[in-house]
């Protein structure tokens, strides 16, 4: 975790109320020497905070408790609290997950055979604006920092005790618009010292910022892309996604194109259907254009339907008609069930409930 040092609060009453997740190997490590504790307390504690998710100083076994007791006193331990949670019938289990700061966001478990997938959020709501989403419609109330997003992840994996094998992050919040807390969450979820999982299996989803595309494209690790395409017509693209408007499908089509020129990897689009919005003749035509001759796999999945909105999704045979036509084109397609659809999968949907509720 990267906390610049200058953010530091030089209040020791502050000082004890910093998330020790926050902190840099540097930074324990000078805190554990003004404590005369050798430096190998360091990996202990992290192995505690990271890959054992210990729930509070009293859970580092193998600290003299007189460390423990002056961790405590120094520092929080951030971790997430459960508030609500709806259970499907497939298996799947969507959370809602309280913060420190009494923020809430929502997570996913979906479980299948021999694996566990989890989607977690990494902002608590969005400032797109994405006319078709939940979380969308209430705005950003803040970014989440990259102990947050590996948190929630660590909350599933205790809570069905298994090991986790995929991370997407598709809950709520646009990534790219939180780029180095994601990053740095991305790299604890890949790290051998943290949850472990393969590169290729932690997907970030985004909406389409070119510039952080790029970025995305020249880090070092094979994560994997998924860019929420919803339209390869301009003009419907504007109407359901504003937030990316200036990030033209042209400019988008070129990135992408660098983006798999560099990486050899790839992307997948993801494409909602509305019904009569962008499952039209010409729609399809244009997303045919759009991918065709490209590396490229589409996702398409019928639209969840948000409270209060207008949009439906498309009929079966209709996504059925994308499905044949993308393969005509040479493009590999599939229509996903949208997993716990009986619980409010659509982002943000659970939270909007429990919001109500009170
Ligand atoms: N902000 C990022 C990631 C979070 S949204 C993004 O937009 O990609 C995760 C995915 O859910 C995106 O592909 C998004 O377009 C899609 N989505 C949002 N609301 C939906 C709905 N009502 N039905 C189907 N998919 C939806
Ligand atoms: Fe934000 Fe993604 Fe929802 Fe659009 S679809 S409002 S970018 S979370």
């Amino acid at each position: 975790m990267t906390t610049a040092m200058s953010n530091r609060p030089q209040d020791p009453k502050a000082e004890s109320q910093r998330d020790i997740h926050s902190l840099t190997r540097g930074e324990l490590l000078e805190a554990l020497s003004s404590l005369n504790q050798p430096s190998f307390r360091a990996k202990q504690i992290e192995e505690w905070v990271w890959s054992k998710n210990a729930r509070s100083f009293d859970d580092m076994t193998n600290l003299p408790k007189a460390l423990r007791e002056e961790l405590a006193r120094r520092f929080t331990m951030g971790a997430v609290e459960e508030v609500a949670r709806q259970a499907s019938s497939d298996g799947s289990r969507k959370y809602l997950l309280r913060l420190s700061d009494g923020v809430t966001v929502e997570c996913v478990g979906m479980p299948s055979r021999n694996r566990l997938a989890v989607c977690a959020s990494t902002q608590a709501g969005c400032a797109m604006g994405c006319a078709f989403c939940a979380t969308g419609g209430a705005g950003l109330t803040r970014s989440l920092s990259a102990a947050e997003i590996y948190e929630q992840v660590m909350h599933v994996r205790d809570d069905f005790n298994e090991r986790v094998t995929s991370v997407v992050l598709m809950g709520q919040g646009e990534p790219f618009m939180n780029y180095d807390a994601t990053l740095a969450a991305l790299r604890k979820l890949n790290s051998p010292d943290g949850a472990g999982i393969g590169a290729r299996h932690l997907t970030v989803s985004t909406c389409g910022i070119i510039p952080q595309i790029m970025r995305f494209a020249n880090e070092p690790e094979q994560f994997t892309l998924a860019v929420s395409l919803h339209s390869a017509v301009q003009k419907t693209r504007n109407a359901l996604m504003p937030g990316v408007r200036k990030y033209s499908l042209i400019n988008l089509y070129n990135a992408m194109g660098e983006y798999v020129g560099k990486t050899g990897r790839r992307p997948t689009y993801e494409y909602a259907l509305i019904g009569g919005v962008n499952d039209t003749d010409a729609e399809l035509q244009a997303l045919c254009d759009f991918c065709e001759g490209t590396l490229a796999h589409v996702n398409l999945i019928q639209l969840n339907e948000v409270e209060g909105s207008k949009l439906r999704p498309s009929t079966p045979e209709r996504a059925e008609d994308f499905v044949r036509a993308l393969a005509r084109v040479g493009v590999e397609a599939t229509l996903r069930n949208s997993r716990g659809a009986d619980i409010d999968a659509a982002c943000g949907q659970l939270k909007q409930r429990v919001a109500k509720r009170r």
